[in-house]
């Protein structure tokens, strides 16, 4: 199931549904991509074709935020929106029950090792074999650690696009793995970023709070946003 916006296709299973094949993906059989698309990277896409066509070729993309959500609607279909936070998260309590190995990848080197600690106290059986901080530009090295390790299941905490490009790099020369792009999720969960207080993500304006209390992030809201819901109105293609 799947819609296709601006040219570019969005799947459109809910959550469980998106969770059940992300673990079909670990098969081992290639290196997957999962990308959790907002209304930014649409953007991004339009004036680079190569990110374009690294969203056509992923294996997932899911609808984080409401702006794609809403982009949907307003084209005739009814969805969830799956925040990738809670995705990713949901993803490493599968790999912790399924007892595969789990490589993260991001954010600065403090933020990544309080995140790291964190997430082995909250899940139990969690093993991640390997962790990197997401500053680096010797692509090539890192890849090679990572098959050192073998991880089955890679988050990749960079910010966009530049982690979807490194995580589509990888096909080339990764073992077999399920990837995922995951942003700002690191920030969250070492503590050091708080997430909107739930009130505000059951309503869908996660990016209000974000927005309130980052107010550099406005220019992804203004005047992303409402030219991504017009353009996804009255246009086929980027
Ligand atoms: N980041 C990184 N390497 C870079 C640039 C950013 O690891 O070269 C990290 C940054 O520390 C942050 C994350 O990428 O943890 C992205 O944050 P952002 O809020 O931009 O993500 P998004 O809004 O895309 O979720």
């Amino acid at each position: 199931m799947g819609k296709e916006l601006l040219g570019l296709n969005v799947d459109t299973f809910g959550f469980e549904e998106a969770v059940q094949r992300a673990k079909n993906l670990v098969d081992g059989r290639k290196v997957a991509q999962i990308i959790t698309i907002n209304p930014e990277m649409f953007e991004t896409a339009s004036k680079d074709n190569d990110f374009a066509n690294i969203i056509k070729e992923a294996d997932l993309v899911i609808p984080d935020g409401i702006g794609v959500k809403l982009a949907l609607k307003l084209n005739g279909v009814n969805t969830e929106r799956i925040p990738g936070i809670d995705f990713a998260r949901r993803l490493l309590d599968e790999a912790a029950v399924n007892n595969i190995p789990v490589a993260i990848i991001g954010a600065k080197e403090e933020v990544l090792v309080k995140a790291v600690q964190n997430l082995t106290k909250e899940i139990s059986g969690l093993n991640i074999v390997y962790y990197h901080n997401g500053y680096f530009n010797n692509d090539n090295e890192i890849y090679e650690e990572i098959n050192t390790k073998s991880p089955k299941l890679i988050l990749v905490a960079m910010g966009s696009p530049r982690q979807e490009k490194f995580i589509y790099n990888a096909k080339k020369v990764l073992n077999p793995a399920l990837m995922i792009g995951i942003g700002g999720s690191l920030d969250v969960w070492s503590g050091m970023v708080k997430r909107a207080p739930k009130l505000f993500q059951t309503l869908g304006l996660e990016w209000l709070y974000r927005t309130i209390t980052q107010p550099s992030r406005i220019r992804r809201i203004f005047p992303t946003l409402p030219v991504f819901l017009i353009k996804s109105l009255t246009k086929r293609s980027l």
